[in-house]
């Protein structure tokens, strides 16, 4: 298994915003969690990330319990997130922004490798590697912050709202190089809004409601359920 997380809790305060999440990845898999606003999709990639501190449960990464560690030692793991917000370095170029996602020593010895790749995957990025990161669009940032958690060379990505704000042209662009970065070996979690979409490319998936998992299958599940289609699909 790749990720296993079990009675995964996590809290803000006194607040609880996760109630014993369980939910498991294997290796080479496209799961996704779809749910509704404020259904805790975020607070649950960041806990799995060690951007956020679990309150209780288990996460594990290929075996191993990662859950006390900080998200610097998480990425040691093989696990990369591009956050919600894209969190790029405004003032540093697109090469420069690049560069830093190789810190990982696994990763360092083969950036200009991995740089290739990734320019290959992304040709907008390829046609721009000085231009400073605050002046690309919406979608060139987010190619830009998968580009950057992909020079770590993980085995799995975790994806918070990968479409969030973006043209849906741009969407296209961004769920088809998702599709081509997990063909390649990557193991892929998606958080996302856009239901439609992300059951398209996931093998399987969750729907999270108030902090707890409230559904989960296949694709084909997930759009049959009668609580996605009322929750989340608004129908
Ligand atoms: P959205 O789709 O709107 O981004 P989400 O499903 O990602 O929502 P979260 O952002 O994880 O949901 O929020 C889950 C719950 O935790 C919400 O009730 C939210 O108000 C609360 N929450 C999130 N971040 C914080 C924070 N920094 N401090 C306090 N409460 C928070």
């Amino acid at each position: 298994m790749m990720l296993d997380v079990a009675d995964l809790s996590a809290h803000y305060g006194q607040a609880q915003a996760l109630w014993e999440v369980s939910l498991t990845i294997g290796a080479g898999e496209i799961v996704c969690v779809v749910g509704p606003n404020g259904a805790g999709k975020t607070t649950l990639a960041k806990t799995i990330a060690g951007l956020h501190r679990a309150s209780g449960g288990r996460i594990s990464v290929a075996g191993t319990d990662v859950t006390a560690l900080p998200n610097h030692a998480i990425c040691h793991h093989g696990v990369a997130i591009v956050p919600e917000g894209r969190h790029i370095f405004a003032d540093m170029s697109v090469r420069d922004n690049l560069l830093l996602g190789a810190y990982r020593p696994a990763a360092r010895a083969d950036y200009r490798e991995s740089e290739a790749r990734i320019y290959e995957l992304f040709p907008r990025l390829a046609e721009r590697p000085r231009q400073r990161a605050a002046s690309m669009s919406g979608g060139e940032q987010q190619m830009l912050a998968i580009g950057r958690a992909l020079m770590s060379k993980p085995s799995m990505l975790i994806l918070d709202e990968p479409s969030l704000g973006l043209a849906p042209v741009i969407v296209d662009e961004v769920f088809d190089a998702i599709g081509t970065i997990n063909a390649a070996g990557v193991t892929v979690l998606m958080v996302e809004q856009d239901v439609h979409r992300s059951l398209e490319i996931a093998d399987r998936g969750y729907l999270l409601i108030e902090g707890r998992i409230a559904v989960a299958g296949s694709s084909d599940d997930l759009r049959a359920s009668a609580e996605v289609r009322q929750r989340v699909l608004g129908q």
